[in-house]
């Protein structure tokens, strides 16, 4: 069968984030220890990057005198270490997949809600994981025959976003290939995606994009890919190989959904951005996420962008409990069914054949 499909307009925007490259690069002696922390090492000194070996498994000197200069300090900074015994212990995580498993904790752009704020501690330096291999070959005792499971790799990180340092996605994209009824599913805000189109993922990987609004991410979501970037990097995972793509199942993730002065347009200009780079059939799924954070997300947030113009007021938000106790601030209800309706209605009749996963 030959597939038609039209190219896009060329004429937007298509710049990409310089690829990050860290200041710092650490090992730890039990990064070193591990067969891929020796080849992390090669990768990272080809790429001449400045690397010291430490003495002990303690990182240090990522703190600065204040939490600006500590922020500016660690993001600078990549630690390549072993994941501790508890990542061998997976855990839930509904509604995105079954189980979450970390290549890499820590992310190189700037968000400034970003949702690693709260719930990872310490200076916000990107730590990549010698010991992956380990950490897949542990995924597959969470299978179960006849049943497919999901892994979700992207809670911590965006893969993306460090793939050029480290291969750690394509090394997980190549062993979930290979697992009958194991599927893999990432998200990124990031572009360069071409390393990741010739490998044989047999179908098993979702590979999802974040987007938003373009004023949203113009604004708020430093040092990642402009919207028609990422829409172009969506693009290439969804073509056929055989039309020089990648031919994986793709997903957009919307988030975070905010209800800024004329949302329904800028989310209608997207929409048909959207439209416009997925001219040709795909198997693609949507999940919706609006915009919450929690107190202790609000305070990392206000140390890391004392000057957001990102909307934290509480008086303006209801307020959700979790089972342990804690409290969410989400959009209000009247807000949220506001977006809710528009947005999967625009979506169900622009993407008929899409899945719309969620919306919280
Ligand atoms: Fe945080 Fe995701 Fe933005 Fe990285 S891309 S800064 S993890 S919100």
């Amino acid at each position: 069968m030959t597939l038609d499909i039209p190219t896009i307009d060329k004429k937007v925007d298509t710049r990409s984030p310089r690829l990050w490259m860290p200041k710092r690069v650490v090992f730890t002696p039990k990064a070193l220890d591990e067969p891929y922390g020796q080849q992390l090492y090669q990768r990272l000194e080809n790429l001449d990057l400045p690397i010291e070996k430490l003495k002990s498994n303690r990182i240090t000197g990522v703190r600065g005198e204040n939490e600006r200069q500590t922020y500016a300090t660690a993001k600078r900074t990549l630690a390549v270490v072993t994941a501790p015994p508890s990542a061998f212990k997976l855990r839930p995580i509904p509604p995105s997949a079954d189980w979450q498993y970390h290549l890499a904790e820590g992310c190189p752009a700037h968000c400034q809600y970003c949702y690693l704020a709260g719930s990872l501690s310490g200076p916000p330096l990107v730590r990549v994981f010698a010991n992956l291999p380990s950490i897949l070959e542990n995924t597959v005792q969470y299978e179960q025959p006849g049943k497919t499971t999901s892994y979700e790799a992207s809670c911590y990180t965006d893969p993306l976003g460090i793939e050029h340092l480290t291969g750690s996605l394509a090394e997980s994209i190549r062993h979930f290939g290979t697992r009958e009824n194991a599927r893999l599913r990432w998200v990124t805000k990031y572009d360069q995606v071409d390393q990741l189109l010739n490998l044989p993922h047999n179908g098993h990987t979702r590979c999802r994009i974040s987007l938003n609004a373009e004023p949203i991410a113009r604004r708020l979501e430093g040092g990642t890919a402009s919207v028609h970037a990422r829409l172009q990097a969506l693009r290439k995972l969804a073509l056929p190989q055989t039309h020089g793509g990648g031919g994986y199942p793709i997903g957009v993730v919307l988030a975070p959904i905010m209800p800024i002065p004329d949302w329904q347009k800028h989310y209608c200009e997207l929409f048909d951005r959207l439209e416009e780079a997925l001219n040709f059939d795909c198997n693609l799924t949507f999940e919706l996420i609006t915009h919450r954070f929690t107190p202790g997300s609000k305070d990392v947030l206000l140390q890391w962008y004392p000057n957001t113009s990102l909307d934290l007021d509480e008086t303006r938000r209801d307020t959700k409990r979790n089972k342990f106790g804690g409290t969410k601030f989400i959009l209000p209800k009247r807000e949220m069914q506001a977006l809710r309706s528009f947005i999967t209605t625009e979506l169900s009749s622009r993407f008929p054949q899409a899945k719309q996963l969620y919306w919280t």
